[in-house]
């Protein structure tokens, strides 16, 4: 089954759907970081969620989700654009650390940014998180940030006999428009919370998103308005790596080229090794002048 982001709106009622599974992109991510179980479960779900709020940017600009920990953990992030493309990161000596295990950590606070499509910011908030899902955070960001009434849910778990690989990562969100009228909302309410658990549009064939949407709507008429293939990109490259070496100043590029005769630099979101050979240094310095 092809795994896609659907978007949705009810024909008469006015609603939003958005229903995403995200399992083989965060396959591919999590294998570059090296994440498994629990982790490789919240970096899915920090994905999802992302991808719920880069779901309604009106321009193509990206969405920055940041979830922050106290205890073992202290950040999962992860960027997405409205045209399905997502990028994922944790501390990598923390993922390490942890390998499969459930950390001791506790949810403290949630951060989104919302960037154009030159990449500046167009908005920054926070959000403590309360609760212990990433689902339920969201609603609460929602409301508290947006003022938009929807439910969400979110759940990702990753596979009991291969920690490394996503058995599902999958979510939902429905957001009422403004002039929804309380009727509407209370049934779609209702339909959310009597909705099973997400496990059970797991098919043989992969996660079933049409059936989850369909018993999302309940009994409101939904047009797909769009299918989207998610896909891991980093628009990360040497040019900006050999920037961030050359930020690090004259002093410690001479300690690199004096002491180390090169440097390497690693993106935090893709794993892309990036070398930098003595005479690269040499020339940045020469760049640096006196
Ligand atoms: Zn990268």
């Amino acid at each position: 089954m092809k795994e896609t982001i659907i978007r949705a709106t009810g024909k008469t009622v006015p609603l939003r759907y958005v229903v995403v599974s995200l399992r083989e992109a965060m396959d591919e991510i999590g294998a570059r970081h090296g994440a498994e179980g629990w982790m490789l479960e919240r970096m899915s779900e920090c994905a999802i969620a992302s991808f719920f709020l880069s779901s309604s940017l009106k321009c193509a600009g990206a969405l920055s989700l940041i979830t922050y920990w106290d205890g073992e953990v202290s950040r999962i992030e992860s960027d997405t654009t409205p045209m399905g493309l997502v990028r994922a990161r944790a501390i990598h000596d923390e993922v390490l650390a942890l390998g499969p295990r459930v950390p001791k950590a506790t949810p403290v606070r949630m951060e989104t940014r919302r960037f154009d499509e030159k990449g500046k910011i167009l908005a920054h908030s926070v959000v403590n998180m309360g609760k212990a899902s990433v689902a339920q955070n969201l609603a609460v960001y929602l409301f508290q940030s947006e003022q938009v009434k929807a439910a969400v849910g979110i759940q990702a778990v990753a596979d009991p006999e291969n920690p490394a690989r996503l058995k599902m990562a999958a979510g939902w969100m429905i957001e009422a428009f403004p002039d929804c009228d309380a009727a509407s909302l209370a049934k779609a309410e209702e339909v959310a919370r009597n909705l099973p658990p997400l496990e059970a549009f797991l098919t043989p064939e992969g996660f079933d998103e049409h059936a989850l949407l369909s018993a999302l709507a309940g009994d409101v008429d939904v047009q797909i308005h769009r299918e989207i293939d998610p896909k891991p990109f980093c628009p990360c490259s040497r040019e900006r790596m050999r920037n961030n070496v050359i930020a690090l100043g004259k002093k410690q590029l001479l300690a690199l080229r004096d002491e180390q005769h090169g440097a390497q630099a690693v993106c935090e979101f893709c794993r892309t090794e990036y070398d930098f050979t003595e005479a690269d240094l040499d020339e940045m310095i020469r760049g640096l002048g006196k």
